[in-house]
């Protein structure tokens, strides 16, 4: 029997194995950066005449690039060698960084491989954080090298790994593994089976590594574990919401909900999300002050990932958003749709008192959030894409306009997604600005995004034109990512064509 079950394991293992290397020889070859996809890095690129956002020059300068490097940003006389680009009236941006994204997930395993990676450059970003179930990290890992080794079209990948492991000593030596396969922080999925003590451990852990922790925290736990429990054992930052405003409540440890219906479902569960903040202390009391405040002294990192919880207080507008025409994927559709199967589709029976305490209840949490950047705090932008009615690139834009109407200025929810993100990544004397020695991760835009944020969006907006007529603009123009120039126009020329392909074969088959 022993030996039948081993057996048994060892040929699934193999099957795994196999599955595994040819799915991944299937990501090599459609993400593999072909003839005429991204062009550098070369021995010298002059941005020439650039308006620089974000940086000290007020007047236009040549932004000079040799091989990846960012080597001036200054006036320069082209030699003939040289590779110039004209940037007059062009704005360049620091490369964004997006710090919450799957690479790969089981909700989207269907989606054509280089999908979510050309929306991202496409949309400017330059870095991304991969939030990793553990089994996933070795694939993530290896796409991080040949990112960095410029082999296939990608942003530059760093690679966080959520814990596996049912008791602490093997959350421990998971952490352990993962420390030594090169992953950098533990993230996301964190330790969230209702273990206090494992999540105890594994911060612990990740301290003894100097590993940064930076969690998805579940609100399971809340009552006994609160976010700023976790910031006390060690959790470094948060994404999301979940576990915060616990840490808030005056008098009690949990927050009340009126009498429900039925069995708690997703629905509820956000139904009833929505009903949070209102119970917590209000803005500016005195635990709203000292609780903020002990963040702040531990240099704690929140990333709110504001735009995936938006179809809540807006349903009609963010399932029918404009992008969505031209680039939301069948597959990530069917995802969206609301109904019982998907896994975040829960949007049925929402009602109108619903997404009003979700308007009201963004308001106080943005209270919360703008006022921890003001007095200093770090602030991050992640997207969470592939949940929800999120897709990739363009819901870290939609961040930093809800970062806006939190009360960012343009310039901070710019920061946000490059000084501040890229701090967060410990990368802040690599990438996160434009500046001589730093790496040349840029975006390139026609319209000015401290204008307009939407300046960055690949389906532009309508702008009134001299005759009269209106004309979507805007969009990225180029996007560079360690020296090489990629025509963000033709990226997502490419994800148009992947996204009506396979309408046509979903048509075909019906
Ligand atoms: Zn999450």
């Amino acid at each position: 029997m022993r030996v039948r079950s081993i057996a048994a394991s060892w040929v699934g293992g193999m099957l795994l194995l196999v599955t595994t290397l040819a799915m991944a020889q299937q990501w090599q070859d459609a993400t593999a950066r072909k003839a005429g996809q991204g062009d550098g890095p070369f021995q010298r690129l002059i941005l020439q005449q650039a308006t620089v956002v974000g940086g000290s020059a007020s007047a236009p300068v040549d932004v000079v690039i040799e091989n990846n490097r960012i080597v001036g940003v200054t006036r320069v006389q082209p030699k003939p060698s040289d590779r110039v680009i004209d940037a007059r009236g062009l704005y360049v941006v620091p490369g964004l960084i997006d710090s919450h994204v799957r690479i790969i997930d089981a909700g989207y395993e269907a989606l054509p491989p280089d999908y979510a990676l050309k929306l991202l450059l496409a949309h400017g970003v330059t870095t991304i954080a991969s939030m990793q179930n553990f089994d996933k990290v070795d694939w993530a890992l290896r796409m991080q090298q040949q990112s960095a080794a410029n082999t296939i079209v990608a942003p530059r990948i760093q690679v966080w790994s959520d814990v596996s492991g049912e008791s602490p000593e093997e959350i421990r030596a998971s952490i352990r593994s993962a420390h030594q396969r090169g992953v950098f922080g533990i993230g996301e999925g964190g330790v969230y089976k209702d273990d206090v003590e494992g999540m105890r451990a594994a911060l612990d852990e990740a301290r003894k590594l100097k590993m940064r922790s930076h969690w998805h925290m579940y609100g399971g736990t809340a009552a006994q574990f609160n976010a700023l429990d976790a910031a006390r054992a060690g959790l470094g930052g948060m994404a999301h919401w979940y576990c915060l405003p616990e840490a808030l409540l005056e008098g009690r440890a949990s927050p009340q909900y009126p009498e429900s219906k039925g069995p708690r479902d997703t629905r509820l569960r956000f139904a009833q999300a929505g009903r949070l903040w209102k119970q917590v202390a209000p803005p500016h009391s005195a635990l709203w002050n000292q609780v903020m405040n002990e963040f702040l002294a531990r240099d704690f990192t929140f990333e709110p990932t504001f735009s995936v919880y938006e179809a809540h207080r807006d349903y009609m507008g963010v399932s029918r958003a404009d992008w969505h025409e031209a680039y939301l994927h069948p597959v990530l559709e069917k995802t969206f749709i609301p109904g019982k199967t998907g896994r975040f589709s829960h949007l049925y029976d929402w009602t109108s008192t619903d997404e009003v305490e979700w308007r009201n209840n963004y308001r106080l949490w943005m209270t919360f959030i703008n006022e921890y950047k003001n007095r200093g705090g770090r602030v991050v932008a992640g997207s969470d894409p592939g949940f929800m009615w999120v897709n990739f690139g363009f819901g870290l834009i939609r961040n930093l306009e809800m970062l806006q109407e939190a009360g960012f200025t343009i310039q901070q929810a710019l920061d946000a997604a490059t000084i501040k993100s890229a701090e967060h990544l410990g990368m802040q004397s690599q990438i996160g600005s434009i500046e001589v020695g730093k790496l040349a991760d840029l975006a390139i835009l026609e319209r000015d995004p401290r204008e307009d944020l939407k300046a960055f969006y690949a389906t532009g907006t309508l702008q009134l034109q001299p005759d009269g007529t209106t004309r979507r603009t805007g969009g990225v123009k180029y996007t560079i990512k360690d020296g090489v120039i990629y025509d963000a126009k033709a990226l997502l020329a490419d994800v148009a064509n992947m996204v009506r392909d396979a309408r046509e074969a979903q048509r075909g088959v019906q």
